[in-house]
Formats: structure tokens, C-alpha cells, sequence
């Protein structure tokens, strides 16, 4: 669990921007973070505790997501793989289909880089609807892997991300909620 101390300081340096992208929507900016070196070593040694022990591999979601998720995973001394969208890894990937608000998104993956029976985390920087996550957890069972645990800086509280997770039986972790 976070201290009430690195809370109150992310709190002071993730920026919120209203109506970014697009209006309605109220943007966590977390680039501050990078400004801050020991602050960002806090955030990883924070993120570490949780998965220390617990975990094969970490997986991180593009592409915030790998601003952390790598450290996580070279502390924890496993291996990082690279979920991204699709087309962009080479071949041969495996793929998952989730749908938007508007239309649909795919992710993935390069084949052979999950192991079989490995524990894996799942980390980006934000759970909002879960729906990224959903998929992203879903790509990573295919493979016969299990997901044991997500990672997030900030979950947002209302839109129900945790709920749509559920189903994995994995630890969730947000050091952050707005
Ligand atoms: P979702 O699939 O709805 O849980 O969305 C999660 C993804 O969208 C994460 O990769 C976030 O980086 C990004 N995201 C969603 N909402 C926000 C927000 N309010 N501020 C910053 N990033 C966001």
C-alpha cells in the first residue's frame, strides 16, 4: 500500500486537463512524474511491493503503460512483454479484438514471448472502463498463461474498471483513485 506521503505527492503532480481529447473527458497527464526522478523511483518501488514474489513476467499495455512497466519488471528481475496495437509488432503475433464506444480495437502480441503457466502482471498507467485491460488479460490467457495481478497508478473510481476485471481472480492495484 502507498504512503499517505507518495499519494498526497502524486496527487500534487499528475495534471488533470478538462476536455482532452475530446470534451467530457477529464485527462490525467502523469509526463510531470518524468520530472521528478525520485518521485518516479517511488512510484516504481511502490508498484514492485505489490508484485514482489508474485509474478513470471509483466506485460504492459501500450503505450504508457511500458513508462513503468518496464522498471517493475527489471526490479522483479522477470521478463517485459510488449502489448501493442495492431500492427505495429512484426509477425507472427497473436491478436485480440475488443470493442470501442465506436467500433472496435485490436491488440497484440508477439507469439511465443508469453510463456505457458507463467503469472503474469498486467500494467498501464490508468483503469478507466477496463475494456483495454479486459482485452489485454484476455490476449495473455490465450496463451495459456494466468493472469495474477493489475497494476495501475490511478483507477477511476465510477467507471467501473475494477468490476469488469473481476473475473480474472487477480489482485488489482491502483495507487491512486479519483
Ligand atoms: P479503458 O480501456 O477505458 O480502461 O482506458 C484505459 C486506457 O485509456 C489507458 O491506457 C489510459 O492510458 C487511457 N485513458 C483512459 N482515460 C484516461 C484519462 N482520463 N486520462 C488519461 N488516460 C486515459
Amino acid at each position: 500500500m502507498a504512503s499517505q506521503e507518495l499519494i498526497q505527492k502524486l496527487e500534487k503532480t499528475i495534471e488533470n486537463i478538462p476536455d482532452f481529447p475530446i470534451p467530457g473527458i477529464q485527462f490525467k497527464d502523469i509526463s510531470p512524474i518524468f520530472l521528478n526522478p525520485k518521485l518516479y523511483e517511488e512510484v516504481i518501488e511502490d508498484l514492485v511491493a505489490f508484485s514482489k514474489g508474485k509474478v513470471d513476467a509483466v506485460c504492459g499495455i501500450e503505450s504508457r503503460g511500458y513508462l513503468f512497466g518496464i522498471a517493475i519488471a527489471v526490479a522483479l528481475e522477470v521478463p517485459f512483454i510488449l502489448i501493442r496495437k495492431k500492427g505495429k509488432l512484426p509477425p507472427p503475433v497473436i491478436s485480440e479484438k475488443y470493442d470501442l464506444e465506436y467500433g472496435s480495437a485490436e491488440i497484440e502480441t508477439r507469439e511465443g514471448q508469453i510463456q505457458k503457466g507463467q503469472r503474469i502482471l498486467i500494467h498501464d498507467d490508468l483503469l478507466a472502463t477496463g475494456g483495454t485491460t479486459e482485452a489485454a488479460a484476455k490476449l495473455v490467457e490465450k496463451q495459456g498463461a494466468k493472469v495474477c495481478q493489475f497494476s495501475f497508478l490511478i483507477g477511476l473510481r465510477g467507471l467501473k474498471g475494477d468490476e469488469r476485471l473481476k473475473k480474472f481472480n487477480a489482485g488489482i492495484y491502483h495507487i491512486l483513485e479519483y
